[in-house]
């Protein structure tokens, strides 16, 4: 066996949703574009469940994806991971990551940053939206030590300054569709790593994730080709391998659109119940 061929024989893909509504076509792309791609090297696919948003989150759209994923002949490996339930798996780095200096509390509003972004007139805009301006970064760690003990609500912010002293730059990542790239994490700058209303975020727990679950090829749509710029220092600064990343472009409807979990008549299972057989979606979208 040559080396080429043992390295695709230990290919993990996954398909990661979050359970804030019904599939549409654009997740059964994705989907399949992930499934397919283990399956053709012989490798594992794995179904995570993205539920730490709590309030939009319902045990009802997790029902669903099993249906329509299943639908489309599309098989996982068991017990699927479901997010909300490992909350201190990342509470756990998230400590690790607060004793090494390198998040701190930020107790701001939407509307607080808004403000100082129009007073300071200079945004920075990253993919993700203005790029956070740093109004908690300096607080003095005695006094936001004892806001936080008085139980103000906050989030917890990576200091990414701090982090980029204590890793190797440049940090390039691969991806199989765009090339090399170099890491650009400040078009994202202190992203939350921790919500005001749930213990974790998007960034941390799918980085941690990839890694625990052993996940060597990400494939996922180019709406999150920014986020592994951070997702990439993340690993850095917490030993996590580097998978190779592969982000596909999004389908898009007939109106060269993106398709939305809003567009209710086009979710998989409102075509599956119109009679629609998976055959004819898969041979449509996968075309
Ligand atoms: N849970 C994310 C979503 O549904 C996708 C995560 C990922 O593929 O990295 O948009």
């Amino acid at each position: 066996m040559t080396t080429k061929e043992t390295l695709e024989n230990d290919v993990v893909t996954r398909f990661a949703p979050s359970p804030t509504g019904l599939l549409h076509k654009g997740h059964a792309y994705s989907a399949l574009k992930a499934y397919e791609y283990a399956k053709n090297r012989g490798g594992r696919f794995i179904l995570r469940i993205e539920d730490i948003d709590t309030t939009r989150c319902k045990p009802d759209f997790i029902k669903a994806i099993y249906k329509d994923l299943s639908w489309l002949g599309i098989h996982w490996e068991n017990p699927v991971r479901i997010q909300s339930q490992h909350l201190e798996d990342y509470q756990d780095i998230l400590e690790q990551l607060r004793k090494r200096g390198l998040i701190y509390p930020c107790f701001c509003t939407r509307r607080d940053i808004q403000n100082e972004i129009m007073r300071s007139g200079h945004a920075p805009h990253g993919p993700e939206g203005p790029v956070y301006p740093g109004i908690c970064k300096n607080i003095p760690e005695t006094e936001s030590a004892e806001r936080v003990k008085n139980g103000e609500p906050h989030a917890w912010r990576l200091d990414l300054d701090k982090a980029l002293t204590m890793i190797e730059k440049p940090i390039i990542w691969e991806d199989e569709l765009h090339g090399l790239q170099v890491a650009k994490p400040e078009l994202l700058g202190d992203i939350v790593l921790s919500r005001k209303d749930t213990p974790t975020s998007y960034h941390l727990s799918v980085t941690v994730d990839d890694a625990l679950q052993g996940i060597t090829h990400v494939v996922r749509g180019e709406d999150l080709f920014h986020a592994t710029h951070i997702h990439v220092v993340l690993q850095k600064l917490l030993n996590l391998p580097q998978p190779i990343y592969r982000h596909h472009p999004l389908l898009l409807d007939s109106d060269g659109k993106r398709f939305a979990k809003r567009d209710k008549a086009e979710t998989l299972t409102s075509i599956r119940e119109n009679g629609v057989s998976a055959k004819e979606i898969i041979e449509e979208i996968m075309a």
